[in-house]
């Protein structure tokens, strides 16, 4: 299992002065192309899904996906919901399985940001979760921004850097200085004198959006000013739509197999030049021994009742399942009843936590302490309960007979 702590492993970066890729993922062929460019490269990688390009996918599923494939995966991976914008949206990405998030304040007043950013950094650290915020505003090129929005860039002020660090407590900071989202290469220019100030201002690590449109050179720059973590998506789609074109001209009558052949591939190759640029090749070993692992845990009570026929406890569960789903870090709610009349134990609740923290916020949270005080534990007479994690440690047996595994 690879799915690590995203905030343990930027700063990982931060501290050993690489980058690590946060590369958009808008469908299966992107899911494996950055997954297999990071074992190819054997680099930690993080997995974004963007709330702007969700018209191109249904979220939870492709969030499923994605958890999936990074706990097969043979090397570090995390994954951030990308430019949330509200509250809500955050709690639904951690709800749907990403252990980082971004919260892009960037198109607010410096103090609409702040407050906004505070009150989704406060909800993600009760759920274990680190916040990406952005100061200043990374534009959109011309076709690509979302409507509404304004397209001028607003560089971020290094007079405003440690003031919103202070207030907010974000655990990284998207910086503007002359990137630009959807872009391509070589059109920007960087203002570095301005990176290296924020750099020195605030001991938070840095993220560039709009990765594609700088070139190879700048990149190195970039990372000797506090850059941490760098976000890549036009590129990927450029070279993407290129093999399909390609495809199409070389098969007019090609059917879908045809025209995405090699898709995959193509995606692949840019996430292993960019991830070698960026100084995180070689690095999987390192961050796999140095970064905790993510582990959800489970909370399981299984409980008798008071009550002669099933209906009551029916009704319930389903008031449960409704109250205790929406509270912030709960993935989900799953309630059960034994499949034979006689067990010992007829009932049972699982509900799964983001992370470890969650115990607590959910112990304490209004909606769990009125349902279990008024509805759950006036009847239910007999129960057990416990909050574990999953054990996946090799037994010596299995230890003989499988390839080493990765530690964590
Ligand atoms: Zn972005």
């Amino acid at each position: 299992m690879a799915l690590v702590n995203l905030r343990e492993m930027v700063y990982h970066a931060y501290r050993n002065h690489y980058a690590i890729g946060a590369f958009d993922i808008v469908s299966l062929d992107f899911l494996h192309a950055v997954i297999g460019g990071a074992e190819a490269q054997c680099a930690p990688v993080i997995l974004n899904l963007v709330e702007h390009q969700f018209h191109l996918y249904d979220f939870e599923i492709l969030a499923a996906a994605a958890v999936c494939a990074a706990r097969r995966a043979g090397v570090p991976v995390a994954i951030q919901l990308d430019h949330a914008t509200t509250t809500d949206s955050v709690l639904r990405g951690i709800r749907y399985g990403c252990n980082g998030v971004m919260i892009d304040g960037s198109e607010l007043s410096f103090e609409e940001n702040v407050r906004l950013t505070r009150r989704v950094v406060d909800v993600a650290h009760s759920c274990g979760i680190p916040v990406e915020a952005e100061l200043g505003h990374v534009a959109r090129r011309v076709g690509d921004e979302r409507p509404g929005s304004r397209d001028q860039p607003v560089y971020t002020s290094p007079d405003e850097v440690k003031l919103f660090q202070r207030r907010t407590k974000a655990d990284f900071l998207a910086v503007s200085i002359g990137n630009v989202h959807g872009q391509p290469v070589g059109r920007g220019q960087l203002d570095l004198t301005r990176l290296a100030r924020i750099h020195a201002l605030v001991d938070v690590p840095l993220v560039i959006h709009g990765g594609s449109g700088l070139s190879d050179a700048e990149f190195g720059c970039l990372i000797d000013r506090g850059v941490a973590k760098i976000n890549y998506y036009t590129m990927l789609s450029t070279v993407a739509a290129r093999r399909i074109r390609g495809n199409a001209i070389e098969d007019r009558a090609g059917a879908y197999g045809t025209l995405v052949n090699g898709v995959r591939e193509v995606i692949q190759q840019e996430v292993e030049r960019c991830l070698a640029l960026w100084r995180a090749a070689d690095r999987a070993d390192a961050v796999l021994s140095e970064v905790a692992p993510w582990s959800e845990v489970e909370h399981m009570i299984v409980y008798n009742t008071i009550d002669e026929s099933d209906e009551p406890v029916l009704d319930m569960m389903a008031e449960g399942r409704r109250v205790l789903g929406n509270i912030p870090g709960v993935r989900r709610v799953v309630t059960g009843r034994a499949v034979t009349k006689d067990a010992k134990y007829r009932y049972c609740w699982l509900v799964r936590f983001a992370h470890a923290a969650v115990i607590n916020t959910y112990r304490d949270h209004p909606a769990h302490v009125e349902f279990a005080n008024t509805l759950f534990r006036p009847r239910a007479d007999n129960r057990i309960s416990i909050d574990f994690t999953e054990v996946n440690d090799l037994t010596d047996r299995e230890r003989d007979t499988t390839p080493a595994p990765i530690a964590g």
